[in-house]
C-alpha cells in the first residue's frame, strides 16, 4: 500500500474521478484520508495525459514514398491506441476532417 507523502499515512485504494475536456474519466487511484491527497496510478494517469494530448491534435507531417504519400503515427497515438505494424487502419472522410480509425 502507497503512503501519503505528505503525512506519511497509509492511502486508501479508491477510483477517481478525473475531470477530462468534457468527460469525467475514473482512473484507479489511492487517496488518504487525512490531508486528501491522491495519487493516481501512474500507467493510467500516462494513458490520461496521452488521451489529453490526442484531444488538442497531434501535429504530423506528410513525407512521400515513392509515388505514395507516408505520415508517421506519432508515439502517442500508437502507444495509446496499441497499434503495431500489420495492423489494418481505415481511411474515412466527410470531405473536411480525416479519421483514421483502427477498428
Ligand atoms: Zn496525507
Amino acid at each position: 500500500m502507497d503512503k501519503c507523502h505528505v503525512c506519511g499515512l497509509e492511502m486508501k485504494k479508491e477510483k477517481v474521478k478525473v475531470k477530462l475536456q468534457d468527460q469525467t474519466i475514473e482512473v484507479d487511484g489511492a487517496r488518504c484520508g487525512k490531508c486528501g491527497e491522491v495519487l493516481l496510478d501512474p500507467e493510467q494517469a500516462q494513458r490520461l495525459l496521452q488521451l489529453n494530448k490526442l484531444y488538442a491534435g497531434i501535429e504530423a507531417k506528410v513525407g512521400s514514398l515513392g509515388k505514395s504519400l507516408v505520415v508517421r503515427i506519432p508515439c502517442d497515438v500508437k502507444q495509446f491506441l496499441k497499434i503495431t505494424k500489420g495492423d489494418r487502419l481505415i481511411f474515412t472522410t466527410d470531405g473536411r476532417r480525416l479519421v483514421l480509425e483502427k477498428r
